[in-house]
């Protein structure tokens, strides 16, 4: 598999990018009270998925660049579907549909950070 197709499987799966076995969060996205608890490491192949103290800090910057991309979507849709909405019910709207996400933009941040420093080893193709 290239690296590029491996890199989106794991981050649309939640999966460790070096071999691509195994899920980086021990629960379901959605079991709120345990949303942030990660593995140590990947019990496949072994890889730290905390690399260093405060790792995922950086990921708040991907966190950042996802809420921005979903308001322009979403302000873009509102506008072509002509629905004529003040700007404080696109903002409410706006709002709901971030809490919604919330859980799933917290992960996808951190997968995607991870996926910066971490890349598919081909070792792990036929394991
Ligand atoms: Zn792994």
């Amino acid at each position: 598999m290239d690296k590029g197709k491996a890199r989106l499987k794991s981050i649309l799966s939640f999966k460790c990018p070096k071999c691509l076995k195994e899920d980086l969060f021990e629960s379901k996205i959605y079991q709120l009270s345990s949303l942030g608890k990660m593995k140590d490491r990947c019990p496949h192949c072994k890889e730290n998925f905390m690399p260093e103290p405060g790792f995922y800090f950086g990921a708040m910057y991907v966190s950042y660049a996802l809420i921005t991309g979903q308001f322009i979507l979403l302000f873009s849709i509102v506008h072509l579907l002509n629905l004529d909405w003040k700007i404080w019910e696109f903002i409410s709207f706006f709002l709901v549909v971030l809490v919604i996400l919330a859980p799933i933009n917290f992960r996808l941040s951190r997968v995607i950070w991870l996926n910066i420093f971490v890349s598919y080893d081909q070792r792990y193709d036929n394991m």
